[in-house]
């Protein structure tokens, strides 16, 4: 059972084919996010925003303003989220790592924790505040601050697998993965950034389906679970 996680949401839990920011699926993602909540787990989140805007999509624009603008992003995906957590109970708080002060508050790794412990969902947005870096990176960096007992990484996959098994039928499904596994095998977890960081301060990561979040708030066995233990 986690006392306090960090969870990370990507863009395309809280969009649709029709819409980049669809409100439908982002009460769905906010009724998820509540039963974690009602379990009495202390919840952080870092929103992605690729469901708007991804840096790395780059051609001839500057990667750094692209990148802006995908923290941006993050940003209305964290306002949105905030806006259903509190239409269905759930007090909230929205972080940016950018001041953003006429919208929400600036991070502080203090600041969080106190509202943590206050009983609020902590949701983080802007990313890192750096160009470079990815939101999963952001995830593992705020969870390293505020503590988290781990990183659970909600997908639209029910863990990680040894190739796409949408494409691959022999695709291996693992329950358990070292650092250095993912990384050795180049395993589609995270990116290289967050599962260094994470292996350097030994943080679990949890990856799993995000329509399973009840099961991991119960504290079940679910999807695959990254850490230094060998097997
Ligand atoms: N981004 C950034 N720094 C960060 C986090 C995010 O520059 O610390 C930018 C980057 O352009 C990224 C975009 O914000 O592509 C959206 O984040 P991400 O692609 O991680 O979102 P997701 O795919 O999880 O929805």
């Amino acid at each position: 059972m986690y006392r306090r996680v960090l969870l990370k949401i990507s863009g395309e839990a809280l969009s649709s084919t029709e819409r980049p920011v669809c409100f439908e699926k982002i009460e769905k993602t906010a009724l998820d996010v509540k039963k974690l909540h009602d379990a009495g787990i202390q919840v952080g989140i870092v929103t992605g925003g690729g469901n708007i805007m991804r840096g790395r999509d780059a051609a001839e624009q500057d990667r750094s303003r692209m990148d802006n603008m995908g923290m941006l992003a993050t940003a209305i995906n964290a306002l949105a989220l905030q806006d259903c957590l509190i239409r269905i109970g759930v007090p909230t708080v929205v972080m940016s790592a950018v001041a953003m002060n006429r919208f929400c508050e600036e991070f502080t790794a203090r600041g969080a924790v106190q509202a943590l412990e206050d009983g609020k969902v902590v949701l983080f947005a802007a990313g890192s505040g750096c160009p470079y870096f990815s939101t999963d990176t952001a995830a593992s960096l705020r969870a390293l601050e505020i503590q988290a007992d781990a990183l659970l990484l909600a997908k639209n996959i029910d863990a990680v697998y040894s190739a796409d098994p949408k494409k691959d039928p022999n695709a291996k499904r693992y329950s358990h993965l070292t650092y250095q596994k993912v990384l050795d095998d180049r395993l589609q977890a995270t990116d290289l950034t967050a599962i260094t960081l994470c292996r350097e301060q030994g943080l679990p990561i949890l990856v799993f389906a995000l329509k399973e979040i009840e099961r991991v708030a119960a504290g079940e066995t679910v999807g695959t679970r990254i850490d230094n233990v060998e097997a």
